[in-house]
Order: structure tokens, then sequence, then C-alpha cells
């Protein structure tokens, strides 16, 4: 767990966040991207990668449009999303007609309208040129990679998609759909809320304590009074919470989302080299991310992007 296995890359007046390790493949693209560039403007200033109704979406597409460029994969279908908090993930590829076609692992084929990307948390693919997206604002970003099969996938994890294991369920998912090894698998776990900033109800520490065994290392104790009023944004942390993220009760103890989703990659068969785990916390570090808990609902999404080059 170190800020060294991750590089900040600028570009064409963009920065985005890279794993070293996963930039020695040749064949795979992929991004975690900063809110540096871009054309969005207050509340969501910068490279604002999310249609939110506090931003207009020739922005956004624009924003889109560059960082893609940027990344080399501006020729890439991209693979859209509703994000939902679910544990379904998707198997993505293309029909003959060069639509995309999304499965559900176990389920019949179907084609999603342009307009209409299908709902669920979690995207996957073996085929080049297929650009899978997940956008965040706190929640957890994940790519996994298989380099032996050339398998890559994105899953959007906050607190219930945690919860619901879906990053336990992806890796199962990614076994199933392609015959990837766990063992072999390397996954690069990107920017998000951690714990110092993550108070959370006492409902959410009883749900993962009713769903997972030793949940202790994923939760820290409140700050005390002295370090919270040092704090000049408690306040707002106490007012501001991510829609599906609200607790009913006042805060009972901080969560540790990277916590969380090693340990989902651990149970699923990750060798615990191969979990990289980005030191970003999204509202500590809100010059380079967008934060929901720190700026509220009108802010802006990142990105976290993954593909196979043609
Ligand atoms: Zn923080």
């Amino acid at each position: 767990m170190s800020g060294q296995s991750y590089q900040i890359v600028s570009r064409g007046g963009l920065a985005w966040l890279e794993s070293r390790r996963l930039h020695k493949f040749p064949w795979l693209i992929h991004a975690f991207s900063t809110r540096r560039g871009g054309v969005s403007s207050a509340p969501c200033a910068g490279l604002n990668l999310g249609l939110t109704n506090s931003d207009r979406r020739e922005r956004v597409e624009e924003n889109r449009h560059r960082f893609f460029r940027q990344l080399g994969a501006g020729k890439f279908v991209v693979a859209p999303l509703h994000q939902v908090h679910s544990s379904h993930s998707f198997v993505v590829s293309r029909d003959p007609a060069n639509h995309l076609v999304y499965h559900l692992p176990g389920a019949e084929a179907y084609l999603p309208a342009p307009q209409d990307p299908p709902a669920g948390d979690g995207l996957m693919t073996c085929e080049p040129g297929i650009l899978l997206t997940i956008r965040t604002a706190d929640c957890l970003p994940l790519l996994l990679v298989d380099a032996r099969r050339r398998v890559v996938a994105a899953v959007h994890a906050g607190w219930r998609g945690a919860l619901a294991r879906i990053i336990e369920k992806a890796v199962g998912d990614m076994r199933r759909a392609f015959g990837c090894d766990p063992e072999k698998l390397i996954a690069a776990v990107g920017p998000s809320i951690r714990a110092c900033c993550y108070e959370v109800g006492q409902e959410v520490v009883e749900s993962f304590h009713g769903t997972f065994a030793n949940v202790d290392r994923f939760f820290q104790p409140l700050r005390t009074k002295p370090e919270a009023a040092r704090d000049r944004h408690s306040i707002l942390f106490l007012s501001a919470y991510p829609p599906g993220h609200a607790p009913e009760h006042l805060p009972a103890a901080r969560l540790d989302l990277a916590a969380a989703a090693r340990h989902q990659l651990t149970a699923a068969g990750l060798k615990p080299a191969n979990i990289l785990i980005a030191g970003y916390c999204t509202a500590c570090r809100n010059d380079l991310f967008f934060s929901h808990r720190r700026e509220g609902p009108a802010t802006g999404r990142q990105a976290a992007v993954i593909g196979i080059r043609e």
C-alpha cells in the first residue's frame, strides 16, 4: 500500500493516475482520472466525466473526448453503465453489427439502447477496442487485469456494493466467463474516500458485522472531539452524504473501503502482492479529485477506465 506503485501522468493539459505495474503491459490502456484540465466550471470545475444536473452535457462530452484521446483510446467504443450500488457485473462484447452486447453471467445476451445503459456496477471484457468506464466521486473504483488471458474489468464499489460483495463476485465472474485464475489477477484499487474522512452510521457497521467475519479491520473509531474540531470540514462531513450513503443516525465509526476491498480480493484468491492500492483519499485530496462527501451532490465525477488495444 504505497503511493509509489502509482504515478500521476500529465499530458495535453490533463492529469491522471496510473499503476506503474499495469503501465508495463503494452496492450493495455488504463487510468484513474483527476479533475485537472477539462472545460467544466463550478461546482464541477475541471475534468468532470459524469453527466450530472450541475454540468452541461456538451462539456462532459468534451471532457470525455479529451481524456480518451490523451489515453490513446479515442477510437475505442465506450461501454456505458448505469451504476446502482449493486453486485452485478456484465460481460461486454460486440455483435457482428459492431453494437455493444452485455451479458449478465448466466443470463441471455441483450443489447442495450444507446441512451439506456444497463444497471449494474461492474464491466468485463476480453475484446480489444472496448473501453470500460466506471464513474466515482468517493466510491471505490477497481480495475482487474488477467495479463495471461488478456481479460480486463472495471468495478464500482461504495459501501453498499462492498456489502453486497461486488468485488468478490466480479473475480468469480471473471473466472466463470473467461477461465481467469484469481492467483494471476492484478487488482488496481483507485482513489476513494478513505477511513480518515468516511464516517458512517451504526446501521452500516451492523450491516457489515452481519455479512463478514472479523470486520473490525474495516472500521476505525471516530476521532475524538479535539481532533474533529481541528478539521474545518467536519460540519460539512456530518451534513453531506452521497446518495445511497446517508446514515440514519449519527456517525458511529469510520469505514475503510480499501480494507474491505483488500479483504474481498484476498478472499477471492488474489495474491496480496497483486493488490495495488492507490494512497489517495478523494475527500483529503480535493485538489485532485471530486468528493461527494466534501463538496456535496453537485460535484463532478472522476472515471476509472480500462481497455485492450486493437
Ligand atoms: Zn481523507
